[in-house]
């Protein structure tokens, strides 16, 4: 009998598990890491608010200071309450444990953030996932309300920027699909630091609105740090399948210290926009060259590329120690597609010498 003499449920078994790609000797481009160490004026700052940390204690349940830091951080308002994840990760499988009734949908758009789907298979909930627009990869708004009308989703999922096309959907899309939705709509702003914009400041204006964020993006992914906000009414039952004690006192102790010295970690991701903006630039210039290549735009840390024989040029990055996303066989509307995390002004020069090294000899 497969899966484990039929104990392991069939889903679960039909499944591949998340793949991390082995990064050691590369130039990371390839997880939407920030490139930049901890700014050496908080080493010694940590270093000394971690050896406070009551280690031989259950970490503090309500995370007080670190809560208190995170609305600081983000201009989190009074009136919206905060739940903590370990990573957004586990957030999205709260939302979807507490809503996964039998015959429950989750519903988001194709390609996504791969979590969702997977989410949901974990939890027994059906995946609902409608295509973006073949031409751009936009969101097709349309679509997306005949799914809402036919499927009734208890969540909807939409990544602001979306995870891995980098854009933004229209916020009146949005705004649409959260007045026909009977469910929750879940707005994930995995990447809000690099984009111009957010739903923070819209989001009580609707009954059915939490909104997701991380401080994975901002230089802190290896801390595993993400918050709901929203109202309490749905937080308090979200809250009710979060497992006691899910952040450890060490990573309250961390992210509160840090959180606190946001600066430092601003001055970083403005840098990160400003690479962004030239790695568009020179993308741009250098696709002029090659017919069959483009660039999509992008509000996040990531730019997501479409290039001939991707899987190919990706095998050739490899070969000179530079890893990317290989997304060519994620969807049908990734055909040929790459996405490259923004790295340091040093790491993109060496990414685009490369690439401009590969599509010279592919293209002779
Ligand atoms: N949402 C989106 C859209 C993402 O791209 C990611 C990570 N790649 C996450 C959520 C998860 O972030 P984390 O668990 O690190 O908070």
């Amino acid at each position: 009998m497969s899966a484990v003499g039929g104990v392991i449920r069939s889903e679960i078994a039909a499944l591949a598990a998340y793949h991390v790609q082995d990064a050691a000797g590369y130039i990371k481009l390839d997880a939407m890491e920030n490139p930049f160490p901890l700014p050496d004026g908080l080493c010694e700052g940590l270093a000394t608010h971690l050896s406070k940390a009551a280690v031989n204690r259950y970490p503090d349940p309500a995370a007080g200071a670190l809560t208190k830091a995170l609305r600081n951080a983000m201009g989190i308002p009074k009136e919206l309450d905060i739940l903590l994840g370990n990573g957004s990760d586990e957030i999205i499988q709260m939302l979807t444990m507490a809503c996964a009734k039998p015959g429950a949908k989750l519903l988001s758009v194709e390609p996504a953030f791969v979590m969702f789907k997977m989410i949901a298979t974990f939890c027994g909930v059906t995946y609902i996932g409608v295509p973006l627009r073949a031409a751009d990869l936009r969101l097709d708004v349309d679509a997306m309300l005949a799914a809402i009308a036919e499927h009734h989703p208890a969540l909807t999922f939409l990544a602001y920027p979306n995870n891995p096309t980098g854009n933004l959907f229209d916020r009146e899309d949005i705004r649409k699909i959260i007045r026909a939705s009977p469910g929750l709509v879940v707005i994930d702003e995995a990447y809000f630091a690099f984009s111009a914009q957010s739903f923070l400041d819209e989001i009580s204006q609707f009954p059915n609105v939490v909104l997701m964020r991380t401080v994975s993006k901002l230089g802190l992914a290896g801390l595993r740090l993400g918050l709901l906000i929203g109202r309490r009414g749905w937080l308090a039952e979200v809250d009710k399948v979060r497992l006691p004690y899910n952040i450890n006192c060490l990573t309250q102790a961390a992210a509160a210290f840090l959180l606190e010295n946001i600066a430092e970690f601003t001055v970083q991701t403005k840098v990160l926009i400003a690479e962004r903006a030239t790695m568009i630039a020179n993308l741009g210039r250098l696709f002029t060259r090659f017919p069959g290549t483009m660039c999509f735009p992008s509000e996040a840390n990531f730019v997501l590329i479409r290039v001939p024989n991707a899987t190919a040029v990706f095998a050739a990055l490899k070969a000179r120690k530079i890893l990317v996303k290989n997304t060519s066989q994620s969807h049908t509307l990734m055909r040929d597609t790459l996405r490259i995390t923004i790295g340091s002004p040093a790491e993109n020069a060496a990414f685009l010498t490369a690439l401009t090294s590969i599509l010279e000899t592919q293209y002779a």
